[in-house]
């Protein structure tokens, strides 16, 4: 299928579902780990050396399928699968400082290859730039601003610190819509985790999936991805198509 028609039938599916009459973005939602950063190799390095430690059962992959949870309820999942309860307050706390101690030490803070380009399209097209992220690590929320430089405001960031639940619950992406002052309609997710993406159309949201890690595409489509592309740089290329095809839209 050709590329144009894979977003049109994606955008009439979503109008379907919603029961909206046409998508209109002012705002897109942006993750952050695996998104803007190259961070989640180690996230998930961090995450499998501090669980290994603690005798908890996993694998390096699971830390993929986990990814967009909060730190706590990623710890809790590795206690009921290893003990069968959940984490102790004071186990949280000291597994969750562990695996932040680690990601400090490898995360280099390389933004996302064709991440830039995609801010420079949204930027373009007159949409508004926010972050919707599970994390914690101030490490990259603080570093935002800095590398993607005129695009994020601190006021406008949903972070771990904002929601009592994370993905894939729609908390986040709802708080994104308010601080975005935007109905659901009027605004887009870009996400790469397959919790991400259930959060963001759980939220109602038009959600696209960007595959920047090792799970196959199936479990992002699986999550309810609206559309699915292999890299950053590849969306920044389409970004034009989509709007196109947007505004074509809006006047069936
Ligand atoms: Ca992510």
């Amino acid at each position: 299928m050709r590329t144009k028609e894979y977003i049109r039938q994606a955008i009439t599916n979503y109008c379907t579902q919603q029961h909206v009459g046409a998508l209109n973005p002012h705002a897109v939602l942006f993750d952050m780990d695996g998104i803007l950063y190259n961070s989640m190799p180690y996230h998930a390095r961090s995450w499998y050396e501090t669980a290994c430690r603690h005798h908890l059962n996993c694998t390096p992959e699971l830390f993929y399928l986990y990814e967009g949870r909060t730190g706590e309820s990623t710890i809790n999942e590795l206690y009921q699968t290893t003990f069968g309860r959940n984490a102790t307050e004071a186990e949280k706390k000291s597994i969750y400082e562990e695996k932040a101690r680690l990601f400090s030490k490898y995360n280099d803070g390389e933004p996302m290859t064709g991440a830039a380009e995609v801010l420079a399209r949204v930027k373009q097209y007159n949409l508004d730039s926010l972050v919707v992220t599970g994390s914690g690590q101030l490490s990259l929320i603080d570093k935002l601003e800095h590398n993607f430089s005129g695009f994020f405001k601190r006021e406008k960031m949903v972070t771990a610190y904002d929601v009592t639940q994370g993905k894939p619950h729609p908390e986040p992406y709802l708080m994104g819509l308010q601080k975005a002052k935007a109905h659901r309609y009027e605004a887009l997710v870009v996400e790469n985790a397959p919790m991400g993406v259930a959060a963001g159309v759980a939220a109602g949201i038009f959600t696209i999936a960007v595959n920047t890690g090792p799970l196959e595409d199936l479990v992002l489509l699986d999550a309810g991805a609206n559309l699915l592309f292999p890299d950053m740089m590849t969306l920044a290329e389409q970004w034009p198509v989509i709007m196109e095809v947007i505004r074509e839209t809006q006047g069936d």
